[in-house]
């Protein structure tokens, strides 16, 4: 016997209520090109990804049309979600598509009230230099007569939409500066 996913159902389905429409002279391109009621991902391109805000890893599918993102919702052929999504996943078009979203650099110096944009070059070597300074400032190397090596003035905070692998390269590099506060916002 064959076996069929449920998007390949879905979709057979609504092609032979398509092909159901055609014969009483509609098309199903007249019947919805141009239609008030045209649905949003039609006509758009379907690509699968993994939601990026926690480990459990949900199926989405992304609809773009002409290279911008209509649509994502959860995929209902992924053997972890079955289609389901949690609030963040079912929000997660928001990470692309989103006037609100600050795509620039705000800074608010110590004891400011308003906050100055700069540049992403201007940020990294901020950051970098705050880091350096006070890993010097904090550094530990011996506690109790033995030898420590570690950063107790700097704390790592990772947050939900890093992947696997950024973890991975964060966690290395914040070993290696000798932190031992390292965290994760999910397990809080
Ligand atoms: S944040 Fe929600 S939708 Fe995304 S992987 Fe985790 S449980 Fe799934």
């Amino acid at each position: 016997m064959n076996k069929i996913s449920r998007r390949s159902f879905f979709k057979k389905g609504a092609l032979s209520i398509g092909t159901m429409v055609s014969a009483f002279t509609l098309s199903p391109d007249s019947l919805w090109a141009g239609s008030k009621k045209e649905f949003k991902t039609y006509r758009t391109k379907e690509t699968t990804t993994i939601c990026c805000f926690c480990a459990v890893g949900c199926g989405l599918i992304v609809s773009t049309r002409h290279g911008e993102i209509v649509n994502t919702e959860g995929d209902p052929d992924h053997p972890i979600n079955e289609g389901s999504l949690c609030s963040k996943g079912a929000g997660l078009i928001q990470t692309s598509v989103n006037k609100r979203r600050l795509d620039n650099v705000l800074y608010r110096a110590p004891g400011s009230t308003r906050w100055e944009k700069k540049s992403w070059q201007w940020a990294m070597s901020k950051i970098a230099k705050n880091i350096k300074d006070t890993r010097e400032r904090t550094f530990v190397q011996e506690k109790d007569g033995k030898p420590v090596n570690r950063t107790d003035g700097i704390a790592q905070l990772g947050g939900a939409a890093l992947d696997n692998e950024e973890c991975y390269l964060i966690v290395k590099l914040a070993r290696a500066l000798g932190l031992t506060w390292i965290d994760h916002q999910a397990r809080i």
